[in-house]
């Protein structure tokens, strides 16, 4: 459709250029403004020393400013990196060595991190600048800081205003965002999402979302992860309709947000749901307008999907991608449900996006008939063409046709999927292999359970026995010994949890999805 995500947003800027698009509290900034905003904040960069092809690094929270910067370095000829802004400068510092970033756009209230680790060009802004009202929930605690040797983003917006860079036209193969994997399995690498992936994948989501100019998105999931920067601003940018940001997720903040902005549409981790649901303030007439939901980036436990329709009305969706597919490759469409897998009880994620050949395989590499699990194997116009500098680990996942995601599941007769688990994440009871997901749902039914991981810990006899760690929902009691009892009539002997830890939280990543890995390795774990 778009040789690149900039020619993609110019065709909304042309449309309708008085539409607004970004919306922050009781800020909203309509497209001609962002372009103009973008335009000015590339010259700026330019002036700054950044050239074609130079990394710029976004260290920040969901705020507007992420979109203009995002803009203004493709506006520049540069590559954007996007940073976890719950990073501290160790893992900050890796990123941006690894990535070899020129300059950082930042919070101020990062850029301490920043300087600690990076002596090059740093832009600084406030969560409290651009178009906010000062809302307490949001802003409480926060205060405009000092930053010496910084330059200030909308100073250097407000000396370009009215100046456009010269044009850049970047082909569909040229990488716009290094998205760094979110960290679940193993320290970070950065992959090349390229312009022809996000222009792609942002199609693929207005289609199977059936989103339109009316339509609003509220921006749940994190902007650095590839489900808010397809998922939201990609989206955004194709359909022409206005994203609702409001810095950083807080469940009630994010309920009334819904209520105060008629927002339609939104896709997250189940993380967030769970949370929505918990939320004082959440009920049908609060939540109701948000009809279109999508639940990516983890397994959906089919018991919170069933609590969510039968308070709020709306079903959850799932959608299946990483970043290595730069969001979607597989997903239910909007006018399905998703079928369920009678053995398990699991949900599919769906059928083939379009354009996309997803294959089971064996451990030798050959497709499997349907029924049989193996490692799924995506190859498409959103598969990236590898990760930054680490050609080993492109070799090792981007081989045979596709992608290896590491994900092991099966296609049912009918053609849906169903995913597994992570292959890395079975567990070994003494010869028995035991799924972690299959025994988290059996989990989630109980009616005090909040979160639910499953991990595999050393066993003396077993070898690996299964270990739950679990949060309860407030105001809801149940100790060790109810959660493993409940389990039992539930699942085989060897699956159900021999060890239950109940924890006021359960360990996660900033884009909500549960760490096992940091479970296993817990000092005083089970
Ligand atoms: P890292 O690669 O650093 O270990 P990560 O795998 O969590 O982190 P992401 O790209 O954010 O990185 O997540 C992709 C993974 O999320 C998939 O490989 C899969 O395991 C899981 N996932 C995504 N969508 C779904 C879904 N709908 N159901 C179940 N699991 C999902």
């Amino acid at each position: 459709e778009f040789a690149n995500a900039l020619e993609m947003f110019a065709a909304a800027v042309g449309r309708a250029p008085e539409t607004p698009i970004l919306r922050y509290f009781d800020g909203v900034t309509t497209l001609r403004e962002l372009d103009a905003l973008s335009d000015a904040f590339a010259c700026g960069l330019l002036d700054s020393g950044v050239a074609h092809g130079d990394r710029v690094a976004l260290y920040l929270q969901n705020v507007p400013q992420f979109v203009v910067a995002l803009l203004g370095v493709w506006k520049a000829g540069g590559i954007v990196v996007s940073v976890n802004p719950m990073y501290r400068p160790r893992e900050l510092d890796e990123l941006l060595r690894d990535s070899g970033a020129k300059a950082v756009v930042c919070l101020e209230g990062l850029y301490a991190n920043v300087r600690a680790v990076f002596d090059g060009t740093v832009f600084t802004t406030s969560e409290l600048r651009h178009q906010s009202r000062n809302d307490p929930r949001a802003f409480a605690g926060v205060e405009r800081l000092a930053c010496p040797d910084a330059l200030d983003l909308e100073e250097a917006i407000a000396r370009y205003a009215g100046r456009r860079p010269p044009e850049v036209r970047p082909r569909p193969d040229d990488v716009a965002v290094l998205t760094y994997t979110s960290g679940t399995t193993g320290p970070p690498k950065g992959a090349l999402n390229t312009h022809g992936n996000i222009v792609f994948t942002a199609s693929v989501y207005r289609d199977w979302t059936e989103t339109g100019p009316e339509d609003v998105i509220l921006g749940v999931a994190p902007l650095f992860h590839v489900t808010g920067l397809i998922g939201h601003i990609g989206l955004a940018l194709l359909v022409g309709c206005p994203l609702v940001l409001f810095h950083r997720f807080e469940p009630s903040l994010a309920v009334d947000t819904v209520r105060e902005s008629g927002a339609t549409f939104t896709v997250g981790s189940i993380t967030v749901f769970l949370a929505l649901m918990n939320a004082p303030n959440a009920d049908r007439a609060a939540l109701g307008g948000l009809t279109t939901i999508y639940s990516g980036g983890a397994p959906i436990p089919p018991a919170v999907v069933k609590a969510f329709v039968e308070r709020f009305g709306t079903y959850i969706h799932n959608i299946y991608g990483l970043t290595e597919t730069t969001s979607p490759a597989l997903a239910v469409p909007l006018r399905s449900a998703a079928p369920v897998d009678e053995a398990t009880g699991a949900l599919s994620v769906g059928v083939p996006v379009y354009g996309t050949v997803v294959r089971v395989v064996g451990d030798d590499g050959v497709p499997l008939p349907a029924g049989e699990v193996g490692e799924i194997v995506v190859a498409g116009p959103q598969v990236v063409p590898g990760y930054w500098r680490k050609p080993e680990a492109t070799a090792g996942t981007f081989r045979d046709g596709g992608l290896h995601t590491g994900d092991v599941g099966y296609m049912d007769a009918a053609g849906w999927f169903f995913i597994v688990d992570r292959k890395k994440d079975q567990i070994n009871a003494g010869g028995y292999k035991v799924w972690p997901r299959e025994v988290e749902d059996v989990l989630y039914e109980h009616p005090a359970v909040h979160e639910a991981a499953v991990v595999g810990v050393p066993d003396p006899y077993r070898g690996e026995t299964v270990a739950a760690f679990v949060s309860l929902r407030p105001g809801h009691h149940a100790n060790e010994q109810d959660l493993i009892a409940f389990c039992k009539p539930r699942l085989a002997a060897y699956k159900y949890p021999r060890r239950v830890t109940i924890l006021p939280d359960l360990p996660k990543t900033a884009t909500g999805k549960l760490l096992r890995r940091e479970l296993r390795t817990r000092p005083g774990s089970p």
